[in-house]
């Protein structure tokens, strides 16, 4: 079964903003509520798509994986649950619908035409920004581009065509919803809907702005930069203040988070503000002791080690970790000491006479029936 694309089951873009997305579902749902089209197949299909198409736009999480692995992505979640385990089979009861009675009846709409008429703040955009070892570790002036929606400059934000404003909706007289009574067996009902006419916002537009066709909005990509301060590490997000979506009606822009990660470094390893580094040397030099050099963050550092430094041993490098605003942070290296693989004979008896000096007797190099007989029947 070929799945269809949850933008174009909502007819959305795929740089649409939460609002967009919102207000396209919610008047889809109106559309093929199965209580405005009983005994309608199709529109109950349709109605299950729209849906199913909202619980992974309408959250930034799902929208995220959906962007980056597509249906892959989101249906895991729904066989773990993601979709909150509704059945989007059982259209029986009025259980079925609890999502989009919240949505219609819930806190967003019970404000009435007053609440939707208020300047609204932008969304947030998350960007993610990948950084090199050092970058992470000294800062950086990054740049990214954005796509983002900003306020129609054509028509200053109204979506209507300059010189023309938005009027008034006739059929709810701005207010943006409708009141029906319904008489039940239960009593009479007070259905509030969104206002069809308007989309729920209580104004018409007759003449859209060509620009922008009467959303207020434009998608533009934006270049934004990044001040990348010294220290930050991998996960940690920064808030660059206004540069998230254009608000509605006068709002203020959302802000613009950026998420870093850091890409590995060859050699060298990061714990917080510590760095920590391997260090291989030889096994005569771990005994006899010795100053060897090793990679810093800004170049070379010498560091001694002692006589009879065993394998593992950590020495530390001070105040040269990662900077921060508190201070910095230090730099550990993990003594390796490498035990040669392939010794000539001539080496061999050097190291034997070594063993000898330190009271070892060290056997020949022997096959295992030579060994046996030393052990068992041998003469001393
Ligand atoms: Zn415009
Ligand atoms: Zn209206």
């Amino acid at each position: 079964m070929t799945q269809r694309d949850l933008y174009e089951i909502l007819g959305v873009s795929r740089d649409a903003s939460q609002d967009e997305i919102k207000k396209a579902y919610r008047k889809l749902a109106r559309k093929y509520h199965p209580d405005v089209n009983p005994d309608n197949e199709e529109a109950e299909k349709k109605f299950k798509e729209i849906q199913k198409a909202y619980e992974v736009l309408g959250d930034d999480k799902k929208r995220q994986r959906y962007d980056q692995f597509g249906h892959a992505g989101v249906d895991e979640d729904a066989q773990h649950g993601g979709f909150g385990g509704q059945d989007f089979g059982d259209f029986g009861g009025f259980g079925g619908f609890e999502d989009i009675f919240d949505a219609f009846f819930g806190g967003g709409f019970s404000g009435g035409g007053s609440r939707r008429q208020r300047p609204r703040r932008g969304s947030d955009l998350l960007y993610r920004l990948e950084l090199e070892f050092e970058e992470a570790v000294f800062g950086a002036e990054k740049e990214a581009e954005i796509p983002r929606t900003e306020s129609c400059e054509k028509c200053e934000g109204s979506g209507a065509k300059p010189g023309t404003s938005p009027e008034t909706c006739p059929t709810c007289e701005g207010r943006g919803e409708i009141r029906q009574a319904k008489q039940t067996p239960l009593g009479q009902f007070v259905n509030v809907s969104p206002c069809n006419a308007c989309g729920g916002d209580g104004k018409i537009i007759k003449d859209k702005c060509p620009e922008c066709h009467g959303e207020g909005k434009v998608v533009r990509r934006r270049k934004v930069k990044l001040n990348i301060p010294e220290g930050v590490d991998e996960g940690n997000r920064l808030r660059v203040a206004g540069e998230g979506q254009a608000g509605s009606r006068g709002g203020p822009p959302g802000d613009l988070y950026v998420e870093i990660s850091v890409k590995p470094h060859e050699y060298f390893e990061r714990e917080g503000n510590d760095i920590y580094y391997e260090a291989n040397i030889s096994f005569p030099l771990a005994a006899i002791g010795g100053e060897i050099e090793v990679p810093t963050l800004e170049g070379k550092a010498k560091l001694k080690v002692p006589e009879g430094t065993g394998n593992g041993a950590t020495f530390k490098l001070k105040n040269q970790g990662v900077p921060t605003r508190r201070g910095r942070g230090h730099q550990y290296v993990k003594i390796n000491v490498e035990v040669p693989k392939k010794l000539n004979a001539e080496q061999k008896n050097i190291l034997k006479d070594f063993a000898k000096s330190m009271g070892e007797e060290i056997p020949d190099d022997k096959s295992f029936i030579g060994r046996v007989r030393d052990t068992f029947g041998g003469k001393g």
